[in-house]
């Protein structure tokens, strides 16, 4: 999905206001990526349209390439798609809260039964979990939980295989208030398809036990089906989350785009990974930010956009076309760059670009721009606003009256001659404009 996403991104034209044309072809790009990532289809239609509009409603950046401002669009609507804010768990007002697992045959119901117990001791700081053995329709499956219950040093209610799991569940939860479990957690069976037989055993076990939290596992890798079985679980079962399991080793992601656009039920944790500490808690933004696989991206675009001053910019362009740029105006550049931080850095954070060759001639040192400034400084007011008049002679008297050799000063106004050059070869792109300025 990453790369598709990324490969539309790109294909966006660079500089001034982006067209309509740009954008129709971004936004199959998007379309095609997000359905080839299993994206159920109506998700997909709703979120290009979203997109769409405030694509073109909106103002293009002045220090930020119409692409980024897509991409930044693109990611806002994403992480709206996965509910904008992360939920947290249900917790029980009285103790102990009580918690049922619910999911298709290997989907990740008893790791994750083990997992959440784990999460909510040591980072909820609930104390004593009760894992309650409720898939009895297979020995193995009571000796699972046993085996993961001793792994993590938690308590495991079972009654083996030959007692019903509403009966199971009703009697751990009698001892869970008896013993002072904070949270039971209540383990159930599976099957390979939804049926009603396996819906009718789960809505008695809720009937038994009104638990705080239905958790739906989902596999992260069945895709599209992800989706159909939240629907069925939800419609039987009116769950409160989902949790995505597998999405270690998923590589399209649609699961997680859909379910809540779909089901309007929150994620609240995905799987990623078969050990019991690989458990996080779902974040709609970087899960968006993971999908577009942007890197720091949207730092990047955060930074320039509040260090960036627009009015600043706007007059420097004004500048560079009448050709009036001089001095002055080169010093406040530099000082607009410096408050970026350094160019250096700012790249690295651009995907890709952090590995490029000759990344350490765009550091421009502290020194360096005291150097400059001090060069500067020791121009006439008439001098800074003609830099073309600045003769031999009048070298020679900057270069006492700052305390640096005429080399100094002649590299200095060699450079602004270059950047002057560039400047206004450049016909679009103030930030890579910028970039070419202070490499020397
Ligand atoms: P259940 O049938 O729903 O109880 O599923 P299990 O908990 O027994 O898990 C089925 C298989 O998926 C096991 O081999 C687990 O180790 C594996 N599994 C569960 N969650 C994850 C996960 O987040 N990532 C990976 N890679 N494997 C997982
Ligand atoms: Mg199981």
């Amino acid at each position: 999905l990453s790369e598709r996403l990324q490969g539309a991104i790109s294909s966006v034209g660079k500089g001034g206001k982006i067209s309509e044309a740009d954008l129709r072809q971004m936004m199959r790009e998007i379309r095609l990526a997000l359905l080839e990532a299993d994206v159920n289809f109506k998700v997909v239609k709703k979120f290009v349209k979203q997109v769409n509009e405030r694509a073109l409603g909106s103002d293009v950046l002045k220090s930020l390439s119409p692409a980024q401002q897509v991409v930044k669009i693109v990611d806002e609507e994403l992480t709206d798609l996965m509910g904008g804010e992360r939920e947290p768990l249900n917790m029980a007002s009285q103790p102990p809260t009580v918690m049922m697992m619910v999911g298709l045959q290997g989907a990740g119901k008893t790791t994750t039964v083990g997992k959440l117990a784990k999460y909510i001791t040591e980072e909820l700081g609930k104390k004593k979990p009760l894992l309650v053995a409720g898939d009895v329709y297979r020995p193995a499956a009571v000796d699972q939980l046993k085996t993961i219950g001793q792994q993590l040093g938690f308590e495991v209610y079972d009654e083996g295989t030959q007692v019903s799991p509403v009966e199971i569940a009703k009697r751990a939860l009698d001892q869970a208030k008896l013993n002072g479990n904070q949270v039971v957690i209540i383990d159930t069976a599976g099957r390979l398809h939804v049926n009603e037989e396996l819906m009718d055993e789960l809505r008695n076990i809720k009937a038994a036990v009104n638990p705080d939290e239905i958790l739906l596992t989902v596999d992260a890798m069945t895709g599209q089906d992800a989706v159909n079985v939240a629907d069925a679980f939800n419609e039987a079962l009116d769950i409160t989350g989902v949790v995505i399991t597998k999405l270690d080793g998923d590589t399209r992601g649609g699961a997680a785009l859909s379910i809540r656009s779909i089901i309007d039920k929150p994620i609240k944790f995905t799987g990623q990974g078969e050990k019991l500490d690989a458990l996080e808690p779902f974040y709609p933004d970087r899960m968006s930010s993971r999908i577009l696989g942007m890197g720091d991206m949207m730092t990047l675009i955060e930074k320039a956009q509040k260090d960036f001053d627009e009015a600043e910019a706007e007059k420097m362009a004004g500048k560079i076309k009448d050709a009036s740029f001089d001095f002055n105006d080169f010093v406040a550049q530099m000082d607009q760059v410096n408050k970026m931080g350094s160019i250096k850095d700012i790249i690295k954070m651009i995907p890709g670009m952090n590995k490029i060759p000759g990344l350490d001639e765009f550091d421009v040192s502290e020194k360096e721009m005291l150097r400059v400034k001090a060069i500067v400084q020791s121009m006439t007011p008439y001098e800074r606003e003609n830099p073309d008049e600045i003769s031999q002679s009048r070298r020679r008297r900057i270069a006492k009256g700052c305390g640096l050799d005429l080399q100094a000063v002649n590299q200095l106004i060699k450079q602004f001659n270059q950047t002057r050059q560039v400047m206004s070869q450049m016909s679009n792109g103030k930030m890579s404009g910028m970039n070419k300025m202070m490499k020397r």
